[in-house]
C-alpha cells in the first residue's frame, strides 16, 4: 500500500515516510492511493475477537509494508491491560434507554486522543528504523488540552525520541494543565507560553519551517517531526474503532450483519469523524455520519451550504477541544469529494489561506451531503445534554460528549431517520468537571468549590467514580515551569534540548 500527497505533489510514498515526514513538502496530507475493500465475512470474523485483534486485522490492511509479529508487538504495547483501563479498550456501552455510546476515553489520558497517540510513537520508530533514520525525532506539539497530554503519555521514555509540548498559559483547564505539568520522563518538556492556542501553534509552525533551525539541528543529530492529527499515523489507528463498534452492535442485538448504522461525532479538526468516512469507503455499512460543532460552527455551516467561511469571531466554549477554525483534516475528505484532484484541492486551499474562504462545487456539494449531515449546539445547550443524558440514560458524559447527544436529537426531529445510531463519547467527564457540575449540580451549588471538589460532588450525587489518575493530580509535584513568550519559543526549545 502506498500514499499519495492531496496537493498533486508527491506520489508513491511509502507508509514510513508518510508518517516519518508528517506532512508532504507542498503541505498537503498522506492519503492511502485505494481503499481497501472488506466483506461481510470479514466483519463477522470481528465479533469473536478482541480489540487488538480486530486493530491487527484492520491495520494490516494498510501498513501492509510491517511484518505481522511487528504489527502484533506494536498493538500490545499500544493497547495492554497496563495503559487502558477498561477490557473493551473502546466498549460500545448502551444506557439505560437504549443508546449506544462508544467510549474511547479509557486510555492514560482519559480522552480519545489516546486511541492514536498511544500507537503512534511504535509505529514512528518502526518507521524510522525502516527509513533509515538514525537521527534523535523530536515531536513538537502545540496543544489547547488533551493533544500534548496524550503525546507526553505516549512518547515519555521511548527510546531515540523526545518530546516537547507548548501550550497557552491561560487556555486550558485546570485538569489538563495539572495532568501536563506533572509528566514524568526523562525525553519530556512542556513550555507555558504567554499567549493563546493560536500564538502556540503560529510559533511551533515557524519553528518547522525555519530553515536555520533545521540545519543548526541536524548538525546536532535531530530531526523534527509532529503528532498533530494531519499525521497518518494519527488516523489510520482511529479507522480500527469504527469496525470494533460495528461489531460490538451486532453482539449486543442493536443491529444484524449487514443492517447500516449512523455514527455522530463531536467534531473540531476533523480528524474522528474522517476515519468514520474512511470505514465507509472500505465497505463497513455505515448509513449517515453526524457531524457535531460546537458554537464555533464553520463546519456545519460548510455542510449546509458548500461554503467553508474560517472569518468569524472565535468563541470559547465548555467544549474547548473543539474550538478551532481552521480543521485541518477536512482537506482529506475535499480530495475524495472531487475524484482526487489534487490541484484543486491546492487552489480551495489557497483560498482558505489568502481570503479566507471557499466553495464547493454542486457536483462535490450533492457527494458531501450524502455522507455527511451536521449540526451545532451552544454551552446551554451542552448544560441541557448533560442532565437528559443522566436522567434517561445513566450515563455521566462530558461537555465534548453532550454537544453530540443534543445533535443526534436535531438530526433525529428533522430527519426522521430510524437506523440506529452509535453516539462517539470523547473524554471522561471527571476531565471537565466543573462544567459538568454545573449542568448537573447547579450554577450556586459550584461557585465556592475548585475543579477537585466538584468531581468528588458529582461523585458523590451520580455514584460515578473519579479516574484515581485525575485524584492524584492535586499530589503530584509539579515537574515543568518554564515560560517563555511567543517571540521566545525558538531559543526555549534550544535551551531545552541541550540542558534535557
Ligand atoms: C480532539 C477532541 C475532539 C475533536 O476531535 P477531532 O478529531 O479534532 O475532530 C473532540 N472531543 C475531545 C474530548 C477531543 O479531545
Amino acid at each position: 500500500m502506498h500514499y499519495v500527497d492531496t496537493r498533486a505533489g508527491e506520489q508513491q510514498v511509502s507508509a514510513s515516510q508518510a508518517i516519518v515526514q508528517g506532512i508532504s513538502k507542498k503541505g498537503g496530507l498522506f492519503v492511502p492511493t485505494f481503499f481497501p475493500q472488506i466483506d461481510l465475512d470479514f466483519i463477522k470474523s470481528l465479533c469473536d475477537i478482541d480489540y487488538k485483534k480486530r486493530a491487527q486485522a484492520v491495520l494490516s490492511l494498510y501498513l501492509t509494508e510491517f511484518a505481522a509479529e511487528k504489527l502484533t508487538k506494536m498493538v500490545e504495547n499500544a493497547y495492554g491491560m497496563s495503559k487502558f483501563t477498561s477490557q473493551g479498550i473502546a466498549p460500545v456501552v448502551k444506557g439505560a434507554g437504549g443508546q449506544n455510546v462508544l467510549e474511547l476515553w479509557h486510555g492514560p489520558t482519559l480522552a480519545f486522543k489516546d486511541m492514536a497517540l498511544q500507537l503512534l510513537p511504535h509505529l514512528m520508530m518502526e518507521s524510522a528504523k525502516s527509513m533509515g533514520e538514525n537521527r534523535e525525532i523530536v515531536i513538537l506539539v502545540a496543544t489547547s488540552g488533551d493533544t500534548g497530554k496524550a503525546a507526553l503519555e505516549g512518547f515519555a521514555d521511548v527510546k531515540g525520541t523526545r518530546c516537547t509540548v507548548f501550550y497557552p498559559k491561560e487556555g486550558v483547564s485546570e485538569a489538563q494543565r495539572l495532568q501536563m505539568l506533572t509528566q514524568q520522563g526523562n525525553n519530556v518538556s512542556v513550555i507555558a507560553v504567554q499567549g493563546n492556542f493560536d500564538d502556540a501553534q503560529t510559533g511551533v509552525k515557524k519553528i518547522f519551517t525555519d530553515v536555520d533551525l533545521a540545519q543548526t539541528l541536524a548538525e546536532k543529530g535531530i530531526a523534527l517531526s509532529s503528532a498533530n492529527s494531519i499525521n497518518w499515523g494519527r488516523l489510520v489507528p482511529q479507522i480500527v474503532y469504527y469496525f470494533s463498534a460495528y461489531a460490538d452492535c451486532i453482539n449486543n442485538g442493536t443491529i444484524a450483519l449487514g443492517d447500516a448504522l449512523n455514527f455522530v461525532v463531536p467534531t473540531g479538526n476533523f480528524g474522528n469523524i474522517l476515519a468514520g468516512i474512511y470505514a465507509k469507503h472500505m465497505g463497513l455499512p455505515i448509513g449517515h455520519l453526524v457531524c457535531a460543532s460546537n458554537r464555533n460552527n464553520v463546519l456545519s455551516d460548510f455542510l449546509r451550504t458548500g461554503v467553508y467561511d474560517a472569518r468569524r469571531e472565535f468563541f470559547k466554549t465548555s467544549s474547548p477541544s473543539m474550538d478551532i477554525l481552521i480543521s485541518s483534516n477536512l482537506e482529506r475528505l475535499l480530495f475524495e469529494l472531487c475524484d482526487r484532484d489534487g490541484e484543486k484541492v491546492s487552489e480551495w486551499m489557497g483560498e482558505l489561506n489568502t481570503q479566507g474562504h471557499y466553495t464547493l462545487g454542486p457536483k462535490e456539494m450533492e457527494r458531501m451531503r450524502g455522507l455527511l449531515w451536521g449540526s451545532w449546539a451552544d454551552d446551554t445547550d451542552v448544560e441541557d445534554a448533560i442532565r437528559e443524558t443522566w436522567r434517561n440514560e445513566r450515563m455521566l458524559i462530558d461537555p465534548h460528549t453532550a454537544v453530540a447527544m443534543n445533535v443526534l436529537d436535531q438530526y433525529t426531529a428533522k430527519t426522521g431517520d430510524k437506523t440506529p445510531s452509535v453516539v462517539v463519547s470523547t473524554a471522561n467527564p471527571y476531565k471537565f468537571g466543573r462544567d459538568v457540575g454545573k449542568a448537573l449540580l447547579g450554577r450556586e451549588q459550584i461557585q465556592s468549590l475548585n475543579d477537585f471538589e466538584c468531581c468528588d460532588r458529582l461523585e458523590q450525587y451520580t455514584g460515578v467514580i473519579v479516574p484515581k489518575s485525575i485524584r492524584m493530580l492535586q499530589q503530584k509535584p509539579v515537574l515543568h515551569k518554564v515560560e517563555c513568550t511567543p517571540e521566545t519559543m525558538k531559543s526555549t526549545l534550544l535551551n531545552e534540548l541541550h540542558t534535557l
